[in-house]
């Protein structure tokens, strides 16, 4: 049981007035350091204070009876004690009674005690004064006033006086026909005051809520507040505030509350201007992300025609020199790493002089330019280049082809640049090319591959132009006839290739007999 005991202090520790009023009496009437005589605080001359009075008066036994009971703890403690010997009462509240008389009267000093009554579900803290006075015949007599403490509502009042919310009580003011409109706050937290800019005092005088706070309606939400009355459906939201310096935002809480509603008000504006704060520094990353994104692009573009600027020839588009020979030179490494052929094809246009001269250096350029899109017709894309040697010259790299298909790949541009025109104003410019193929035997550099390819195109300038001309190897140069056939099927129907002659000696035996015939694709 909670129980505690001043001799000290009971001037402020003491809530109820009435305590402090009859403490402040019998101070005044020990002034000179007598017996306070018991006439003083007699409940027969005390008027209502009698009714929380306790008087208790000696058995002669030892024990003590109380002579008086007032009407209020009667109805609180639902028993009448008048008669009654204190040692009746048997729970640990009767002890402690003891004691407290015990003690009273053996200091002859006042005591203030608190106590949790075990008796009454009601009243939770009592609080007491307990008085030593004397009567007519010196006898001791024990006076006591007692109040129940208001906990509930000092915890209440400090819950709310602590909170940072601001909170709100209100009571519907109705009129005749039982409409709300208005509202009396019934209790209010300093928070709120402060917020109206009024005291707590202030708050509750005010009889109409509206006129303090006209922005209740202007806002809607007195409405709202007065449907949670009606409705008894709680709200919950994030408001603005009207507020003159800066905008303020609120998160209200609204339960019904009696014939009323309670609100809880908090301010969150920090913790929305930083939510705030986050979505635009969040948007701003976007924006830098995606402008980041659009520069990465850039560059990439930018270093894509850079690349393309530096391997490309600008005239044509074909692969440069530069490019060409590079592409060449990592065709035959992979070549020699994964066993698997390389070819190439040399191309020189025939008598572009004379194209030059007929139609202009212009009309040559459109020439060399077509001739570009006729080599690379039908070419695997990244796989196989074409490259721009110089001038009218262009050489085509094949991996994975062995000599027939080059033949073949030769066979094919030949057909295509024999039978495309350019038209120009003086008339169509037909033009044909002479075409050298080589593969690479696994071993030779790639400037005797070059070269060796070379060979076989001169070797077909010099048969006529307008053919093509494998070397074999070992100088064998054979010069395919540009009118003939080119067959699927070797053994059955032997390769068109013209056997060619080394310069300077007689012809030679054809080789076919001795030798598998190169495959060829299918005509284009
Ligand atoms: P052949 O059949 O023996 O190859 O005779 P050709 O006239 O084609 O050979 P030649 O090497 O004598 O002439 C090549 C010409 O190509 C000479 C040069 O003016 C011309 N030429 C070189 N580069 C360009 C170019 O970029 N544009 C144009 N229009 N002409 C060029
Ligand atoms: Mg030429
Ligand atoms: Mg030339």
């Amino acid at each position: 049981m909670y129980r505690e005991m001043f001799h000290k202090g009971i001037e402020w520790r003491a809530h109820a007035h009435a305590i402090r009023q009859l403490y402040g009496t019998w101070l005044a009437l020990r002034a000179d350091n007598r017996a306070v005589p018991f006439r003083e605080f007699d409940p027969a001359t005390m008027g209502d204070i009698a009714d929380d009075m306790i008087v208790f008066r000696p058995a002669g036994n030892g024990d003590m009876v109380y002579s008086h009971y007032g009407r209020s703890l009667v109805d609180r403690v639902g028993t009448d004690m008048t008669g009654q010997a204190s040692s009746r009462i048997r729970e640990s509240v009767g002890a402690f009674f003891r004691e407290c008389n015990a003690r009273v009267l053996e200091s002859d000093q006042p005591l203030l005690t608190l106590h949790r009554s075990a008796l009454s579900g009601q009243v939770h803290l009592w609080e007491r004064l307990v008085l030593p006075c004397r009567d007519a015949d010196g006898e001791p007599v024990i006076v006591i006033i007692a109040k129940p403490r208001q906990f509930r509502d000092d915890l209440l009042a400090a819950v709310l006086d602590a909170s940072l919310d601001a909170i709100v009580a209100v009571h519907l003011v109705r009129d005749d026909a039982g409409i709300p409109v208005d509202g009396e706050f019934v209790s209010v937290n300093r928070r709120a005051a402060e917020w109206s800019g009024v005291t707590v005092e202030a708050m509750l005088h005010q009889s109409s809520v509206l006129t303090l706070c006209p922005w209740l309606v202007e806002s809607g939400l007195w409405r709202r507040y007065v449907d949670v009355a009606l409705t008894r459906e709680p709200l919950q939201l994030v408001t603005r505030y009207p507020c003159a310096d800066a905008e303020r935002w609120l998160e209200i809480a609204c339960v019904p509350f009696g014939d009323g509603f309670m609100v809880t008000q908090a301010d969150i504006t920090e913790r929305k201007q930083a939510e705030d704060a986050m979505r635009q520094s969040q948007a701003e990353y976007a924006r830098a992300n995606a402008a980041l994104k659009a520069e990465i692009l850039r560059r990439q573009a930018l270093e894509d025609e850079l690349s393309h600027l530096a391997t490309r020839d600008s005239l044509t588009g074909a692969l440069n020199r530069r490019a060409i020979t590079q592409g060449l030179r990592d065709a035959m490494a992979r070549s020699a790493r994964y066993a698997h052929p390389v070819s190439i094809v040399t191309m020189d246009l025939d008598h572009f002089k004379h194209i030059n001269d007929r139609f202009g250096h212009a009309g040559g350029d459109a020439v060399l330019r077509r001739t570009v899109d006729l080599l690379t017709h039908g070419l695997r894309e990244d796989v196989d280049m074409v490259g721009r040697l110089g001038g009218e010259e262009f050489v085509v790299v094949l991996p994975h082809i062995g000599a027939a298909e080059g033949v073949g790949v030769a066979c094919r541009m030949r057909e295509l640049l024999a039978g495309a025109s350019v038209d120009h104003p003086d008339g169509d410019i037909r033009f044909t090319g002479s075409f050298g193929v080589a593969a690479w035997d696994g071993r030779e550099t790639m400037d005797r591959l070059l070269s060796r390819a070379d060979a076989a195109l001169y070797r077909a300038k010099a048969a006529g132009r307008d053919r093509v001309a494998l070397d074999e190897g070992l100088g064998d140069i054979h010069v395919l006839d540009h009118g003939s056939v080119v067959p699927l099927q070797p053994s059955a129907d032997p390769p068109p290739f013209t056997p060619s002659t080394r310069q300077g000696t007689a012809p030679r035996a054809p080789r076919r007999a001795r030798r598998q015939a190169p495959v060829l694709p299918p005509q284009a």
